[in-house]
């Protein structure tokens, strides 16, 4: 399946609001289908990136994965080759873990971010990813998600 170079702008759901905070590099949507509701802790986000767009490295008190619903991006966790990331890959975080993640430069990316053990507390928000970093796969070392081709 070839990999759109521009997405719908309502994958599954509408792409919400522009985010307007120091943790991104480039432009990212925010909409909230499930808010934490202080019961269940289990908030999600649909987060869509424009080309290039990536979060700030950052960890989770709780976990977090990523269902990948458009697009096609990338993930980082320290430690890790940089991983691909297309429609449907589905990536597991571990809480505490330093990562990012963000989209291509030619492609948007749209993720469905599932957080649980909210109460645990807010994301910690650390160093940007440089332009470099995060064109890895122009440079051979980025990987598929569960070893598919990429
Ligand atoms: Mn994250």
């Amino acid at each position: 399946m070839d990999t759109p170079k521009v997405i719908s702008e309502q994958v599954i759901s509408p792409k919400g609001g522009k985010i307007a905070n120091d943790h991104f590099i480039g432009t990212a949507w925010l909409q909230i289908p499930v808010p934490d509701d202080g019961t269940f802790h289990r908030p999600l986000f649909t987060v869509t990136f424009e080309p290039g767009a990536r979060n700030n490295r950052h960890k989770h008190p709780g976990d977090q994965t990523l269902l990948v619903t458009g697009g096609k991006g990338y993930c980082k966790e320290e430690g890790r080759p940089i991983q691909v990331l297309r429609e449907g890959d589905v990536v597991k975080i571990q809480p505490d873990v330093k990562h990012w993640h963000g989209a291509v430069p030619d492609s948007w990316l749209t993720h469905v971010a599932i957080s649980t053990n909210a109460q645990r507390g807010d994301a910690e928000w650390l160093e940007p990813v440089t332009d470099e970093e995060s064109t890895a796969i122009n440079q051979g070392v980025a990987k598929p998600v569960g070893g598919r081709a990429p």
